[in-house]
């Protein structure tokens, strides 16, 4: 497993020794994305040890650049991540390259197993596994998914105002997208791929200029980064970029080796929480879109800092039950050595 080395800010790192076999961790996060880094930050501020391990499927990768981030506005994902990477390491958290591929309860807090062959102890355990898109079957769809494919007016609407945007219609949500698209570009075409608008819903889109075409999408014929054109019914409409929603899936793999089960919501499945990201299952959080598929990446890296501050103050919590007694005086979370 690689682990990635960082100069820490004002302290040594005392915790950045290699990793192996049987080390201990106050917190092991699983993905490295903003949320991931987000709560790294706040447990390192809290002297925590923390080991993130990332697998670097971040959602926003095909993106030239993150859009709507203060303070980092239109910074490429993979520098806003490099930086969210220095940031945490530079309170001491750990950052490692690979997978956590399962999880198991022990006393008092997890052995977790990555990918590396490598086996970890942490005491708690976040979630911030990020969020899969299952594009609409359409050939040419994947070919330019998030550069002129593209799901999110506020991500990347701006890069097309005033440009020939075709909606592509999978359920009832496209006539709430294409008005959003609508508000950026006077020339928004709507495909009914799956027969979804409604008689309302097209009276709203053409009052608005939006013509809509019926009939299957057979294809969206990209070249490079470019869309050019929506073919239905073998007549191809020329445009320069393509919307369309995407079900997205919560990666809930390692939630479910913890017991615990994803949920469904109406265009995907999500893990639940409450407000500062406890799951149902004991000692684990879930932060960012694996918990909120409609977060972007502020709101990501907000509920990862909610839930390492969440934790932090659950891990004081348990330590003074056991300072007065309450809980027996055990050595924390301990894997077998
Ligand atoms: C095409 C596209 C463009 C976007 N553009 C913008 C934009 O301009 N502005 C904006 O604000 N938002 C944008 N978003 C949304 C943005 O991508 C998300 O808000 C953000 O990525 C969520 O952060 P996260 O940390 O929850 O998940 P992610 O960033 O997806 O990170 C999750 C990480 O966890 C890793 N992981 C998963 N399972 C494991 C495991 N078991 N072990 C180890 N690692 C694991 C993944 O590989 C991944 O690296 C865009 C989304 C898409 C799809």
């Amino acid at each position: 497993m690689r682990y990635l080395q960082y100069r820490a800010y004002g302290r040594s790192m005392t915790n950045s020794r290699e990793a192996g076999p049987n080390r201990q961790y106050d917190v092991l996060i699983a993905g490295g994305g903003p949320a991931g880094l987000g709560a790294a930050v706040t447990l390192g501020r809290s002297l925590r040890t923390v080991l993130v391990v990332d697998a670097g499927e971040q959602r926003n990768r095909p993106a030239e650049a993150a859009h709507n981030v203060l303070g980092r506005e239109g910074t490429a994902p993979t520098d806003l991540l490099a930086a969210g990477r220095a940031e945490a390491a530079g309170y001491g958290a750990e950052i490692f390259e690979g997978t956590v591929l399962s999880a198991e309860r022990i006393s008092g807090g997890f052995t977790l197993s990555l990918s590396s062959g490598e086996t970890v102890g942490a005491c708690r355990v976040l979630l911030a596994t990020g969020a899969v898109d299952e594009l609409p079957a359409i050939e040419g769809l994947a070919a330019g998914w998030g550069r002129r494919v593209l799901h999110c007016p506020y991500c990347h609407g701006w890069e097309v105002r005033g440009r020939r945007i075709g909606v592509v219609a999978t359920s009832p949500m496209a006539e709430h997208q294409a008005l959003l698209f609508r508000q950026l570009s006077e020339h928004v075409t709507v495909f009914d791929h799956e027969s979804v608008l409604g008689a309302q819903a097209r009276e709203r889109l053409t009052g608005m200029d939006v013509p809509i075409v019926d009939g299957r999408v057979d294809r969206v014929l990209t070249d490079g980064d470019r869309v050019r054109s929506v073919r239905v019914a073998g007549a191809a409409h020329e445009v320069d970029a393509v919307a369309v929603a995407t079900r997205v899936h919560a990666r809930g793999e390692l939630f479910q080796t913890l017991g615990g089960r994803v949920s469904d919501h109406p265009f995907g499945t999500y893990i639940e929480t409450d407000a500062t990201g406890r799951t149902a299952v004991d000692g684990v959080w879930a932060a960012g879109n694996a918990r909120d598929p409609m977060a972007m990446v502020g709101a990501a890296a907000a509920s990862g800092v909610a839930a390492g501050a969440a934790i932090n103050a659950d891990l004081v919590d348990e330590a003074v039950r056991r300072a007065v007694g309450a809980e027996p005086r055990v050595e924390k979370c301990r894997v077998q050595e």
